[in-house]
């Protein structure tokens, strides 16, 4: 994890809405091989966090929480692999830094509880925390853990960003 706010951002969301508009303007800027952490209590919103940014990738199809398998895979401009280990936390060591499949690095992971996999998640990953549940807005801090992932926190809409000075 790389140190001070310069690789940390603040949004909020009024909405799931929003967080998926959030997730679909980050996709944006997606490359081969990105890894993302979705962090957030049960109702957070990281599961909206994934529809939009699969949305944002071009993906058509539905995309759910996979929680009775270990990663989902949904084409889109690149493609995109989806964990949960909200169910599957017995799994996590299966999982090699979030690694599964050596195709995961032509696309983009997201992992949602992916705090469960505690030190064995690279650095070199965006951190998404959510905080809020139920119909509240949603504060949610964006880290970027290595110099390749500031480029998320440049893509973010200012209109959502605008409340970062309220920190
Ligand atoms: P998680 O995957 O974190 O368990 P989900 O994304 O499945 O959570 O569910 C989030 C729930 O909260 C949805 O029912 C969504 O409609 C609702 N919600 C209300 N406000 C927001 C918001 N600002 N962002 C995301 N979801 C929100
Ligand atoms: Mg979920």
């Amino acid at each position: 994890m790389i140190e001070g706010r310069a690789f940390e951002r603040v949004v909020e969301t009024g909405n799931a809405a929003a967080t998926q508009a959030l997730g679909a303007a980050l996709a944006v800027v997606a490359r081969p091989g990105d890894l993302i952490s979705l962090v957030g209590e049960l109702g957070a919103g990281k599961t909206q966090f994934a529809k939009g940014f699969g949305a944002g990738l071009g993906v058509t199809e539905t995309i759910v929480s996979p929680s009775f398998v270990l990663m989902a895979e949904y084409s889109g401009r690149l493609p995109l692999f989806h964990i949960d280990l909200y169910r599957l936390s017995g799994a996590a060591e299966a999982l090699a830094g979030g690694l599964v499949d050596e195709r995961q690095g032509e696309g983009v992971t997201l992992i949602e509880w992916a705090e469960r996999l505690a030190d064995a998640m690279p650095a070199g990953r965006l951190d998404v925390l959510i905080d809020g549940s139920g119909d509240d807005p949603r504060r949610i801090a964006l880290r970027a853990g290595s110099a390749g992932y500031v480029r998320y926190l440049e893509a973010l809409p200012e209109e959502l960003v605008a409340t970062e000075a309220q920190r």
